[in-house]
């Protein structure tokens, strides 16, 4: 095989890259929250690495408006690690998060939040309120946004797109 045979486009090596595990999950979260009905979204909290807790969305399943992927892995995490306090971890969501889970990522003061899909239309971080840019948000995690985005964006309009009568 030549060098040039080799050679994979740019293109390719970035959707042949593996993705992180913790985002990995995610979006296996949210594939299976679309199976079950509910808007394919899926959060997974680490802890130097290690998940330490899970959830897709489960609006539906619970009966309980505020029941988004974020709000219940963050609630897993801190009733699991025993502390409101999760500035340790990490959250990892296949969709950027609302105006409420970016609240209670900072009241959680989780110190990373990555996020595979913008949301335009109900995100809080990169669009509508960007809380994290607010003077009353008193902690700011850092955020990383596009990883997985590709896979996240095509579940989302799979979702819908069978819905539409
Ligand atoms: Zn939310």
């Amino acid at each position: 095989m030549t060098i040039a045979h080799a050679r994979a486009s740019p293109a390719a090596m970035v959707r042949s890259f593996p993705l992180p595990v913790p985002m990995r999950r995610a979006l296996d979260l949210a594939a299976a929250a679309a199976t079950a009905g509910e808007v394919p979204v899926g959060a997974v909290v680490t802890r130097h690495g290690t998940i330490v807790a899970e959830a897709g969305n489960a609006m539906r399943g619970q009966a309980d408006p505020t029941a988004h992927a974020e709000m219940v892995a963050i609630r897993d995490a801190a009733y699991r690690l025993g502390t409101p306090r999760l500035d340790e971890c990490e959250l990892w969501v296949s969709l950027e998060p609302c105006a409420m889970c970016a609240s209670a990522i900072s009241l959680a003061r989780i110190a990373r939040l990555t996020f595979a899909a913008e949301d335009p239309k109900g995100g809080g971080v990169l669009h509508g309120p960007r809380i994290f840019t607010q003077p009353t948000c008193h902690h700011r995690p850092e955020v990383l946004s596009g990883i997985g985005e590709s896979e996240a964006s095509e579940q989302l309009r799979h979702f819908f797109a069978d819905r539409r009568p």
